[in-house]
């Protein structure tokens, strides 16, 4: 699995992005969301679009589900979800995301 991707938000009429170096090619509706992976999203923010603020990186990642609260039991280890205040393997209360 990849580390995690990050929404780019594409303006209306576009349909998706192509990534010069490799070519690979995201594809979303018009005005749509396309979820970039973490290893091609410097690529992206290094784009003319981007720097033109034709397509919007990363506006929305304050929700995004890649951050998780820590379980504070020691040897568990499991990341909940954000809005999880109980670690649901073991039911330990999981740290704030400000602790990470
Ligand atoms: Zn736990």
């Amino acid at each position: 699995m990849s580390a995690g991707t990050t929404p780019v938000t594409l303006p209306g009429g576009c349909y998706g992005l192509q990534l010069q170096s490799s070519g690979r090619e995201f594809n979303a509706k018009p005005g749509g969301t396309v979820h970039v992976p973490d290893e091609h999203l410097s690529e992206v923010q290094a784009s003319n679009a981007a720097q033109n603020g034709i397509i919007s990186v990363g506006l929305h990642l304050s929700i995004g589900t890649r951050r998780g609260r820590p379980c504070t039991r020691h040897g568990c280890n499991f990341i909940a979800q954000a809005w999880s205040d109980e670690c649901p393997r073991c039911g330990a209360p999981t740290a704030s995301k400000e602790s990470i």
